[in-house]
C-alpha cells in the first residue's frame, strides 16, 4: 500500500493521541454542562479551569486572560471587531484607524477591509521582499485615531516572523503618552511552532487556534490582556464572563489545553528535529531543481515551513501530481484554494507572474519523519521535470 506523506501541517494538523485520550472522559460520562451547580456540572467546570490554566501557561498569561472561541477566524473577528466596536460606541464622531498588513490571514484582511466599508480607516503596510513588515513603517502610520495594530506573529504560507515585541513597545510607548491604541497578533501559526510569551511581545490581543496544534478543529482561543474591552460577538449568555456567550464545548476546550501544554513539552523538538528536518528537505530541493526559488525570510521564520517556486510550473498541477504519488502539500493558503490566482501573499513579495503560479508550500509538522522527506525528495524532481517537458509540448 502507498504509505501517504502529509506535508500540508500549516493547514491542519493530525491529532496528537494524547489529546484524544484527554477529552475522551467529556465526550462520554462526563457530560455536565460547565455552568451547571450539580456534581456533573462542576466536573466539568474543573476541567474548563484546567485547560484555561494550561493555555494561560502556555502564552505566560493569567487564566482570566483566555477566552475560548471555536478558532482562529473567531479569535480574530473577536478581537479587532470587538476592540473596533468597543471604541466606536465611546466615541461616534471619530472614526477609529486600523494598521494591518497586506500578507495578513484572510480572516485579520477580511475582518479589517469589512470595518473598512463602515467607520472604519484602514491602513495595509506593505512588506519586504522577504515579508517583513517594518516597524518604522507601523510607527510612521501611526495616526492621532489609530485604535488598533494587527500584525500577525508569523505568517501562514512563508512563515516569516514579524517583529512582534518591537510593535509591542511602539504600543507601549505611545500609550505612555495617554492615547489609547491596542494590539493584536495573530499568533495562530507561530504557537507552538516558537515560544510565544504576550509579556515580551506586549501584545492586548493574540489568536491561537488547537488544530494547528495537534488538536481538533472548531477550537481556538483569545488572549484579553486584564482590562481590556471587548464588544461582544456572541451574546445570550453570560458565560466567560459574557464575552463570549454560548455554552462551553467542554471536551474541545479539554483537547486545547492538551495539546498547548504538549506543544510547549515539544518546542525544543520543533526547534532541533524539525528545523533540521525542514533544512535539509530545502537544501536539497534548491539544489537539485533547477529554477526553484525559495519564498520569504530564510532568518526570521518558522522552523517547520518552506515555501518554494518552481520557474515554469504551475503550482496547482505540481500539487496535484505530488497527491497522486501520495504527498500532500499547499500552493498557499488551504482557506483560498480553489480561487484561480496565484497567492496574494507571494504576490506581496513582489514575484513575478511565473513564480507566484509556482509557488509551493511545504510545512512539517512533528508526526514527520525523514522518511517523509527521503520520499518527497525522490519523487520532487520527476515531477517538476515531467510538468515542464509538459508545458513546453503544450
Ligand atoms: C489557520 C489560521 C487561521 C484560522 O484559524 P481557524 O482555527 O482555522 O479558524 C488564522 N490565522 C492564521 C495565521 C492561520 O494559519
Amino acid at each position: 500500500m502507498l504509505r501517504r506523506v502529509y506535508l500540508d501541517n500549516s493547514a491542519t494538523t493530525q491529532c496528537d493521541p494524547l489529546v484524544i485520550e484527554a477529552m475522551m472522559p467529556y465526550l462520554t460520562d462526563k457530560f455536565g454542562n460547565a455552568s451547571s451547580i450539580h456534581q456533573f456540572g462542576q466536573e466539568t467546570r474543573s476541567a474548563v479551569d484546567r485547560a484555561r490554566h494550561q493555555v494561560a501557561a502556555a502564552l505566560n498569561a493569567r487564566p482570566n486572560e483566555i477566552i475560548f472561541t471555536s478558532g482562529g477566524t473567531e479569535s480574530n473577528n473577536l478581537a479587532i471587531r470587538g476592540l473596533i466596536e468597543n471604541v466606536l460606541t465611546k466615541d461616534p464622531e471619530r472614526p477609529p484607524h486600523i494598521i494591518t498588513s497586506t500578507i495578513e490571514h484572510p480572516a485579520v484582511k477580511e475582518v479589517c477591509s469589512d470595518l473598512e466599508a463602515k467607520e472604519t480607516q484602514v491602513t495595509y503596510l506593505p512588506v519586504s521582499e522577504n515579508g517583513l513588515v517594518s516597524v518604522e513603517a507601523v510607527a510612521d502610520a501611526v495616526r492621532e485615531n489609530t485604535a488598533l495594530i494587527s500584525i500577525m506573529a508569523a505568517n501562514n504560507e512563508i512563515g516569516t516572523l514579524q517583529a512582534v515585541p518591537e510593535i509591542g513597545r511602539l504600543v507601549k510607548q505611545i500609550r505612555s503618552q495617554g492615547r489609547k491604541i491596542w494590539f493584536h497578533t495573530d499568533a495562530v501559526q507561530a504557537f507552538g511552532k516558537v515560544p510565544i510569551d504576550v509579556e515580551e511581545i506586549g501584545c492586548d490581543l493574540l489568536s491561537i487556534s488547537a488544530h494547528k496544534i495537534h488538536a481538533p478543529k472548531g477550537i481556538g482561543a483569545l488572549y484579553v490582556r486584564r482590562g481590556v474591552r471587548l464588544h461582544p460577538q456572541n451574546i445570550g449568555g453570560r458565560q466567560q464572563r459574557g464575552v463570549r456567550a454560548g455554552t462551553e464545548p467542554v471536551a474541545l476546550i479539554v483537547s486545547i489545553g492538551k495539546a498547548a501544554e504538549l506543544a510547549m513539552e515539544k518546542l525544543h523538538e520543533m526547534d532541533q528535529r524539525i528545523r533540521q528536518l525542514r533544512d535539509r528537505m530545502e537544501d536539497q530541493i534548491l539544489e537539485n531543481i533547477n529554477g526553484a526559488v525559495l519564498n520569504g525570510e530564510r532568518t526570521y521564520r518558522l522552523p517547520n515551513i518552506s515555501n518554494i517556486s518552481f520557474r515554469g510550473v504551475e503550482g496547482e498541477a505540481l500539487l496535484i501530481n505530488l497527491d497522486m504519488n501520495g504527498i500532500a502539500v499547499s500552493t498557499g493558503a488551504a482557506c483560498s484554494s480553489g480561487s484561480l490566482e496565484p497567492s496574494p501573499v507571494i504576490r506581496a513579495l513582489g514575484r513575478d507572474d511565473e513564480l507566484a503560479r509556482g509557488a509551493i508550500r511545504f510545512s512539517l509538522g512533528r508526526f514527520n519523519e525523514e522518511t517523509d522527506v527521503d520520499k518527497l525528495l525522490e519523487i520532487l524532481p520527476k515531477a517538476v521535470s515531467n510538468l515542464r517537458e509538459l508545458s513546453v509540448r503544450a
